[in-house]
């Protein structure tokens, strides 16, 4: 979906902060960076694929020959370099680097396999972790990124809505999350394999396996699900009752929804990601409940459901306008229940906004 003038934007960013981190060439195999960069959304494979960006000069993306009708649609300026069975594409590689000394960068997301045929051939260079590169560029969302997001998560709240409407008592994990799969496709974006449901004591493993158990009356019910638009990905979370909640479960959700919108209000550009996450903590601990928040307070998202930047202590990105995480505080008692509310929030130039507004009560379901 990225427009041939945003991937240039992209390349130009990225290339901007290997300059200044002395970064002379950067290396990307199949992954959300390589489709960050180029738009090409490409399997991971044993076959070497890799786009060679230099700081200075033309990039040229490594690639099987056959494979050659799948990257018709690059943006100009990408030069492919194929390769057949057959011949040693780390050869090809070595020879784009050359014999002169140089730092190379390697993207996270990279296969180490590549890296282990390369790095034999060129004993000069100097490897660095091509993530320092990409992480801040991608972190800022452009507006249609933040477009493609913001339908994403407008279309999870609808699944959400029609969620609530389900008749959940009698029905087993597996069996909602099938169900919220299909309602995430009907409702228009496209339904990925994650995607959770935990009933009764199961709600308390933050990321449980949802499988057999069929909800029963008085089970907290967590459904955490996304999809993605155009590659951009959802991320919400709520926590309904089967009926009459217990008191401890009200309880439980009215701190954790505390928690959830005192974080909200600390965010705003130049405030630090450790921050926000203390902030939840701090609501949580306030009602005794500390060691019950076992995880982090969110995490960016992007192409990946997962990505820079983390609302975790010790995290000392600052937050900028433009970037988006999500905020999902929550509070696990094991063999009783668990509650997590979830939102994407947008970073924008004096606060921050949610890109999910869906009911964050403790909303009863039949
Ligand atoms: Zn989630
Ligand atoms: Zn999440």
């Amino acid at each position: 979906m990225a427009s041939h003038d945003e991937l240039a934007r992209r390349l130009d960013q990225v290339r901007g902060e290997m300059a200044r981190r002395g970064m002379d060439v950067l290396l990307v195999g199949p992954s959300t960076d390589l489709r960050y960069l180029t738009g090409l959304d490409l399997h991971p494979s044993e076959r070497l694929t890799l786009l060679v960006l230099p700081a200075d000069g033309a990039p040229r993306l490594v690639i099987p020959r056959f494979e050659l009708p799948v990257v018709s649609g690059m943006p100009p300026g990408i030069e492919p370099l194929p390769w057949d069975d057959g011949e040693d594409p780390a050869a090809a590689v070595a020879a784009l680097l050359g014999s002169g000394r140089l730092s190379a960068g390697l993207s996270g997301q990279t296969q180490l396999r590549f890296r282990f045929a390369i790095e034999p051939r060129v004993p000069h260079v100097r490897w660095m972790d091509g993530d320092t590169v990409l992480a801040p560029v991608r972190a800022r969302k452009s507006p249609a990124e933040i477009e493609a997001l913001r339908a994403a998560s407008a279309t999870a709240d609808r699944v959400l809505a029609d969620v609530v409407g389900l008749p959940i008592e009698g029905m087993t994990e597996r069996e909602l999350v099938t169900r919220i799969r299909r309602l995430i496709a009907e409702h228009g974006n496209d339904a990925l394999t994650s995607g959770l449901a935990a009933f009764g004591p199961n709600s308390a493993s933050p990321h449980h396996e949802s499988g057999a158990r069929a909800a029963a009356v008085g089970d907290a019910v967590i459904v955490d699900f996304g999809g993605a638009r155009h590659g951009y990905r959802a991320d919400v979370t709520r926590t309904f009752s089967v009926g009459t909640p217990s008191v401890e479960l009200l309880e439980a959700h009215r701190v954790v929804c505390a928690a959830n919108a005192a974080a909200f209000a600390a965010i705003r550009p130049g405030v630090a990601a450790t921050d926000v996450d203390a902030v939840a903590r701090e609501v949580i601990a306030g009602a005794g409940l500390a060691d019950r928040f076992t995880h982090r307070l969110g995490h960016g998202i992007g192409l990946d459901v997962h990505e820079p930047p983390y609302l975790v202590a010790g995290e000392e990105t600052v937050l900028e306008a433009g970037m988006v995480f999500t905020v999902e505080p929550g509070v696990y008692v094991p063999g009783r229940f668990g509650v997590r509310v979830e939102d994407v929030v947008l970073v924008t130039a004096d606060g921050a906004e949610r890109l999910n507004g869906f009911d964050r009560s403790l909303l009863v379901v039949a």
